[in-house]
């Protein structure tokens, strides 16, 4: 008899997580509070424009192929994207302007001929930052590396002897100095510690792993937008025949003694054999379990950053905008410091434009386009958000209008926005964190939740909040651990 199995949570890891399952013979049921699947992967439409809400900055396309390969489904038919020219194009405050381009050399060249930094600090650092991958891929992203038999490995010795490289004690912000001379290209590259939630300042320079994604490995961006991700998985889960329950918050994890029996979900009780939980990790306990069975550390762990995010229906085209815009701010430190010591919104802070349109035309009319605004901002500890949001409004158009040389706001045919208490009302993540828990420490990945307790019996979690992070790679990458370790507990 098929055994079977209930996985909370329809965010890209419980899809993924239903699409393993449902391979592995199991009888699956997807649960979601929400009426559509993609939890923070989701869209947005208003007046003739499409938004990605969530997720725009997508590398590994290939771990989507992989879900489709490994049910014999062609994904040509649902999944395509292409890697882009530009990944991201740098806006400074003195009127500099830096093309992100695909080509580590032209992009280590347009480094020196706009900002004098030698194109061979790039190619060093980018050389650095590959290895970096090399020696942590294995061990800390692609396995369940809290389990011993997981740290018994060649490759986890590997890691261990190369320790001195990945710089766990330096911050990213303190290594990156020492590897450019320019203050422009530092910025550049400290950036890539907010792809995590994480603040430059503190967090440990192993971050410099994640610019080898798009700089070595690729920028990529899905045909149809974003969303065509979990439009992509919801097919493929429901050609495997896995079952969504929209609408159904789960309100509890049902326990006999250690082991997981079942969930209820709209006042009903189901029976599982055993229950994946794609939510956040602290609302999952205090929320569908008994508070007291946490680990007591996860309480202490920080949340990551947050965002505030205007989406805006422009009825102009901006030929000097690309797809990935990032208009920096002139601190950066004291941008952070706002972020994470002060927990409110700085005045200049850096903002970041995606313009899905500029790839795929139909999401904003003719002669328009759709305008992400995202700023990072400190999680929700109850804030007043209103004036914040009010306040940050006016910084970013002033902002926009200095830098552009426009006047934005006079563009603006379509508003809506998303602030840390909608992101947590939406997705149910504590505080509104966008990626869990932080990487603010050289310890972040050890103290980051399992996905699976021995002391909770067929229960398995999965997600941004756990093992090993935020961020769609990561999260298709906790689904797979999730499968392995079932597969590992079924023999
Ligand atoms: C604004 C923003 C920008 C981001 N930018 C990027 C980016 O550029 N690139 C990138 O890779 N990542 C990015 N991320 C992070 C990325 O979106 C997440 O890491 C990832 O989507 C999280 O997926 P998940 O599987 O953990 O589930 P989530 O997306 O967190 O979904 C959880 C689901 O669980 C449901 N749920 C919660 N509680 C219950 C309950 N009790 N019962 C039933 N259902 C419940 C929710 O409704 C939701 O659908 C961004 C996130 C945000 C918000």
């Amino acid at each position: 008899m098929k055994k079977h199995a209930a996985i909370i949570g329809s965010g890209v890891s419980g899809i993924a997580c239903s699409i393993w399952l449902a391979k592995m013979g199991y009888e699956v049921d997807v649960y979601d509070k929400n009426e559509h699947p993609g939890g923070k992967l989701s869209e947005w439409r208003m007046g003739g424009y499409r938004f990605d809400m969530g997720p725009s900055l997508f590398t590994l396309p290939d771990m989507i192929g992989n879900l489709f390969d490994l049910c014999e489904v062609p994904s040509e038919e649902y999944f395509t994207s292409k890697q882009l020219d530009i990944v991201c194009r740098y806006f400074y405050a003195d009127g500099t302007l830096i093309n992100a381009f695909r080509d580590p050399d032209r992009f280590a060249q347009e480094v020196e001929s706009k900002t004098g930094e030698p194109a061979e600090h790039v190619r060093r650092f980018l050389r650095h930052s590959r290895d970096l991958y090399n020696i942590t891929n294995k061990v800390f992203i692609f396995s369940a590396f809290h389990q011993i038999k997981n740290i018994l490995t060649r490759d986890a010795f590997l890691a261990l002897f190369s320790a001195w490289k990945l710089e766990p004690f330096t911050t990213m912000h303190r290594s990156n100095s020492r590897r450019f001379n320019d203050q422009r290209i530092i910025q550049l590259f400290d950036r890539y510690a907010t792809y995590n939630g994480s603040n430059p300042y503190v967090a440990p320079a192993t971050l410099n792993v994640i610019a080898h994604l798009e700089h070595n490995l690729g920028a990529f961006f899905p045909e149809k937008g974003m969303y065509q991700i979990i439009e992509s998985l919801v097919s493929l889960s429901d050609k495997m025949g896995v079952r969504f329950f929209m609408n159904s918050p789960v309100t509890s994890v049902v326990l006999n003694g250690k082991k997981v029996t079942g969930l209820v979900s709209n006042g009903i009780e189901k029976a599982y054999d055993i229950i994946i939980s794609g939510i956040d990790i602290y609302t999952l306990y205090r929320q569908l379990l008994p508070e007291k069975l946490a680990p007591r550390r996860l309480w202490k762990t920080e949340r990551s950053s947050s965002a505030l995010i205007f989406y805006w229906g422009i009825n102009k085209a901006f030929p000097e905008m690309d797809l990935h815009n990032i208009l920096f701010s002139e601190n950066y430190r004291d941008e952070f410091d706002h972020i994470y010591k002060k927990k409110i919104i700085y005045s200049d802070p850096t903002v970041y434009i995606f313009i899905s349109s500029k790839v795929v035309k139909e999401d904003a009319p003719a002669g328009g386009e759709n305008w992400f605004v995202m700023i990072n901002t400190p999680v929700n500890h109850g804030q007043d958000w209103d004036g914040l949001i009010r306040s940050a409004r006016q910084d970013i158009i002033r902002k926009i209008n200095r830098m552009l040389g426009t006047d934005i706001e006079k563009f603006i045919e379509h508003e809506h926005v998303l602030d840390p208490v909608a992101i947590e009302r939406n997705t149910g993540s504590a505080h509104g964190a966008i990626y869990g828990t932080s990487s603010n420490s050289p310890f972040a990945a050890f103290l980051r939740h399992p996905n699976r307790r021995k002391r909770i019996r067929g229960l398995y979690f999965t997600g941004g909040s756990v093992h090993p992070g935020g961020g769609i790679p990561l999260c298709l990458a906790s689904a797979a651990i999730v499968a392995e370790t079932i597969m590992n507990d079924e023999k």
